[in-house]
């Protein structure tokens, strides 16, 4: 079997956890330090503040920037719950805009149409790992004085040419970024986030919020030489990483130069094998981009049905998933009101799907998919399946 991603974790990083449990320093202390230094070293931050995952950094990067009740933010449907779950958790509400279908990411022309009086902040992602046009989201933020924040859950190692050089995700160009940890992204410490920002008041925020809103961390009053009574400035919460997980993260960090241009030759090598099976679209990465390809997702052939082709690659030992999901066509968000078409997003969700990319794949596993792929294209367009509904059959998102 083919998965469809496999993290890179090592006997370093197992020795790495094993230490830690053996300090007696198990949570939040010296090696969570230590990440947040070399995080923001990697990135080109000022500061990075460790959390348990990106979704409790959305919701403490919302709150920082001061999204509350009755407020709306404008991101996107096709993305990860969790971005309309952290919004929510704010008690405002996600407005959802479409996509760019090239690039999978918000379109920054039909941003502008959702703004309005209560619009509080703009949450855009760098969906699967392909930077977002930030010149162009914060042109729209910078008119309307909205703060930016980053969903770079699956970017971390990515790149876009800004300011005539090239920088990496994370700098921020926002306010704040936020990244994940899961299994499922370019590196890994089981479960992690991490939030970059410039400005120290933001970080200072993260901080106390992450530990209950407590003024004085444990490091501090452990190695203090007279007795240090902490107080309570806000209702914080207990987002915490674990120092075991810092201590993996630590290592992942090491690895990640080789793991993106591993992904990088591997998408290269995708992008010229694909363009040999007719009607399929590789993801398209601008000049100003340079994806870590966290997920590659490619368009299939119109008339060609999605689930039939993912079925067909998993009897030949293919792990496949189907392009991102729409957020506006779940239950948990099925009052959402929307005033237009979300037609590019639902065009990707049911007509695209992800393939196997991971930093171990060899060239004969990439054949094995390939091959795969165009034999379940040709089984469908020799047997004339129907095809699904055109985007601009749809009908406008809970229109009237
Ligand atoms: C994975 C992901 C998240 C959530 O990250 P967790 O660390 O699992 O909470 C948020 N946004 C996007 C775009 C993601 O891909």
């Amino acid at each position: 079997m083919i998965p469809i991603a496999k993290p890179l974790l090592g006997e370093e990083e197992a020795r790495a956890a094993a230490d830690v449990v053996l300090s007696g320093w198990l949570t939040q202390g010296p090696q969570v330090q230590a990440f947040e230094t070399e995080f923001a070293a990697t990135v080109g931050a000022q500061h990075a503040c460790a959390v348990s995952n990106c979704t409790v950094a959305l919701h403490l990067a919302l709150l920082g920037v001061g999204v509350g009740p009755g407020d709306e933010v404008i991101t996107v449907s096709h993305t990860f719950i969790a971005c309309a779950n952290a919004i929510r958790q704010c008690g405002a509400t996600p407005v959802f805009v479409d996509i760019d279908p090239d690039t999978f990411n918000i379109d920054p022309s039909a941003m502008a149409a959702a703004v309005t009086s209560r619009t509080k902040a703009i949450l855009a992602v760098h969906q699967m790992g392909m930077p977002f046009d930030v010149a162009a989201v914060l042109d729209v933020a910078n008119l309307y004085q909205l703060p930016l924040v980053e969903d770079a859950a699956c970017a971390i190692g990515s790149e876009i040419e800004f300011d005539g050089e090239w920088q990496k995700i994370g700098k921020p160009h926002g306010a704040v970024a936020c990244f994940s940890f899961h299994p499922r992204k370019v590196m890994t410490v089981g479960d992690g986030g991490m939030l970059t920002t410039n400005d120290p008041d933001l970080d200072r925020k993260f901080r106390l919020l992450r530990q209950h809103g407590m003024n004085i961390p444990d490091t501090v009053r452990h190695s203090s030489k007279t007795v240090l009574f902490e107080s309570y400035e806000v209702p914080g919460f207990n987002y915490r990483l674990t120092d075991m997980q810092a201590a993996i993260g630590r290592h992942q960090l090491t690895r990640l130069p080789d793991i993106v241009a591993r992904r990088r030759a591997l998408a290269d090598r995708y992008e010229k094998s694909l363009a040999d099976i007719a009607g399929v679209r590789p993801p398209v990465e601008p000049a100003w981009a340079r994806s870590n390809w966290q997920s590659y997702c490619v368009g299939l052939p119109a008339g060609v049905d999605q689930k039939t082709v993912m079925n067909d690659m998993l009897q030949d030992g293919v792990a496949t998933r189907r392009g991102i999901m729409c957020i506006h066509r779940e239950p948990a968000y099925a009052d959402t009101v929307c005033p237009w078409p979300l037609g590019e997003s639902e065009a990707v969700q049911d007509g695209c799907i992800l393939l196997p990319l991971f930093a171990q794949m060899t060239e004969a596993e990439q054949d094995t998919v390939i091959a795969s792929l165009k034999s379940a294209i040709a089984n469908q367009t020799s047997n004339g399946h129907r095809s699904p509904k055109s985007a601009s059959q749809r009908s406008p998102v809970n229109a009237a």
